[in-house]
């Protein structure tokens, strides 16, 4: 049985990467959780989502890219992205990630790459939010994200962390004293046992004492997660402590429980469909697969239709 840690150490692998990108026949094996190659394929996704009463967040993938050429076609993608959010009227915020802007090859390129993007999105009224990576990038994340934060609004750029992380609770902590939005997660990445909870149930009681750390906070956070039990954990502890429905968002992945996702909207409560397209698609896919390995045998039905 293929496990975890083996799916994401394929996620990482460069000539696999290349490989598989290379022929459009694997890019068929994604539509799930991949919505298009472009923005333009993305935007009716997008206005479905919208038509079920949910929002969502734009992924242009890429990440670790390797030339300040590269970095600098992903803030063009973005800043056109933000354009297309607003000339179509859809409802989106748009997600990055800072390896993806360069921070691999100067933390100064990253932060210079995304604040062109944030700024655009404070022009916009619109908002930026900063994926989480693994946890040699954590703390230049939350630096990168300070000075973001420092420089524009609360509403225009906010961050994620993973519970799976010891520091986690600790940087929620400071974190909200900003106050900065949040967006909490498991966490998706290989960690060793020396920075994270090597057990499920650690991760999840931790992700339950974040959950409640940001609702109490008073500002407006993200739960991202399709666990049944997190979610009821956080509506439990939203209903018992009288925090509002409007004052937080669940975000799930696309194609991952859509059914989940119409029926939170359904019983009135917020919900984000975080949407990745484009042609880098590969660590992202074996990090989906890596969640729930049994995704693959769905992945190996349709490479049999072919
Ligand atoms: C909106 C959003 C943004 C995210 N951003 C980041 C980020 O910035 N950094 C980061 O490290 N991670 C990110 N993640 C991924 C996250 O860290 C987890 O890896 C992922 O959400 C799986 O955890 P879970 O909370 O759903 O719980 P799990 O315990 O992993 O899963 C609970 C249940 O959800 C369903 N499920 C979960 N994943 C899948 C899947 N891939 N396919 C099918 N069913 C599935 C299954 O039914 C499973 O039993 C994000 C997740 C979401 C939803």
């Amino acid at each position: 049985m293929i496990t975890r840690s083996a799916l994401i150490w394929l996620s990482r692998q460069e000539g696999l990467k290349d490989f598989a990108t290379r022929f459009r026949y694997f890019r068929k094996l994604t539509t799930r959780f991949v919505a298009g190659d472009t923005i333009d394929e993305v935007i009716p996704i997008i206005r479905e989502i919208n038509a079920e009463n949910c929002t969502a967040s734009f992924d242009h993938l890429n990440e670790s890219v390797e030339s300040d050429i590269e970095a600098g076609n992903e803030v063009a993608e973005y800043l056109s992205i933000l354009t297309k959010i607003d000339e179509q009227g859809i409802r989106s915020n748009v997600s990055i990630k800072l390896t993806q802007f360069g921070l691999g090859i100067d933390p100064e390129l990253a932060y210079k790459n995304a604040r062109q993007v944030v700024e655009e999105a404070h022009r916009r009224g619109n908002f930026v939010r900063v994926d989480m990576e693994d946890s040699s990038v954590t703390q230049v994340t939350i630096d990168i994200f300070k000075r973001l934060r420092a420089e524009f609004g609360l509403d225009n750029v906010g961050i994620v962390l993973q519970s799976y992380l010891y520091r986690t609770l600790a940087d929620a902590q400071e974190l909200v004293k900003l106050p900065a939005r949040i967006r909490i997660c498991k966490g998706a990445y290989l960690e060793p046992p020396e920075v994270a909870f090597p057990a499920k149930k650690d991760v999840d009681a931790n992700y339950i004492k974040v959950v409640q750390l940001l609702l109490a906070s008073g500002v407006y956070h993200g739960i991202a997660t399709h666990d049944p039990k997190m979610i009821d954990a956080t509506i439990d502890f939203a209903m018992r402590e009288g925090i509002g429905k409007e004052t937080y968002e669940f975000q799930m992945l696309y194609g991952v429980r859509r059914d989940l996702q119409r029926q939170l909207s359904r019983d009135g409560f917020n919900m984000r469909v975080y949407v990745p397209y484009g042609k880098h698609w590969y660590p992202y896919f074996m990090r989906r697969l890596a969640e729930r390995p049994g995704n693959i045998w769905f992945v190996l039905k349709n490479l049999g239709k072919g």
